[in-house]
């Protein structure tokens, strides 16, 4: 039986942990612990579906290409994420969904969202939604676009809402 990886990527310190970690144990910690690979393995029972989902945190920085480009490979799913308060991880989100194109034939049919994180930050935006959500647009991710804070559990829960709405489409067919 099939387990699904869903990577996260991102520049480092814009909060990949920090949101797995609020939406897999429901806590936050002020202080920061580089990342090199953490895998967390759920079971989640959706709508009568066993469902079995890895999610796979990485190092943000690109210390690591070949680690980071055999994550892009094997994942059944992506969420990137960028700070709204710094430009240049937005940047790195579009150079990352760059590789990923480049990487996978069929990325149109990977469920993958785009998150901005620190949304508890507003004064100090440097990223405008609409700007990052017309980009997701364009791009044709769609709906994976959201903006959210791991300090402040906003928008969490909806990312996985997110994925798994992008995941159940393509099956609905069949
Ligand atoms: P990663 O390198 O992408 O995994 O980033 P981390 O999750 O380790 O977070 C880096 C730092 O940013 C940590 O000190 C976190 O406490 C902080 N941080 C993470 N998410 C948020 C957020 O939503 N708002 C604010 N204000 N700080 C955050
Ligand atoms: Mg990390």
């Amino acid at each position: 039986d099939q387990r699904n990886r869903v990577v996260f990527l991102g520049a480092g310190g814009v909060g990949k942990s920090s949101v797995l970690q609020r939406f897999l144990f429901g806590t936050y910690n002020e202080k920061y612990k580089e990342t090199i690979e953490d895998l967390f393995a759920k079971e989640y029972d959706i709508c009568g579906t066993h469902l079995k989902v890895d999610f796979l945190d990485t190092a943000g920085n690109i210390a690591f290409p070949a680690m980071r480009r055999l994550s892009i490979v094997n994942a059944h799913g992506f969420v990137l994420v960028y700070s709204i308060t710094n430009e240049k991880t937005f940047e790195e989100v579009k150079q990352l969904w760059e590789q990923i194109k480049e990487a996978r034939e069929n990325y149109q049919e990977i469920p993958c969202v785009i998150v901005g994180n620190h949304l508890d930050e507003e004064n100090n935006r440097q990223v405008e939604r609409f700007d990052a959500l017309n980009w997701a647009y364009n791009e044709d991710l769609g709906g994976g676009f959201i903006e959210v804070s791991a300090k402040e559990d906003t928008g969490i829960s909806d990312i996985f809402k997110l994925l798994l709405g992008q995941v159940k489409t393509p099956r609905a067919k069949h």
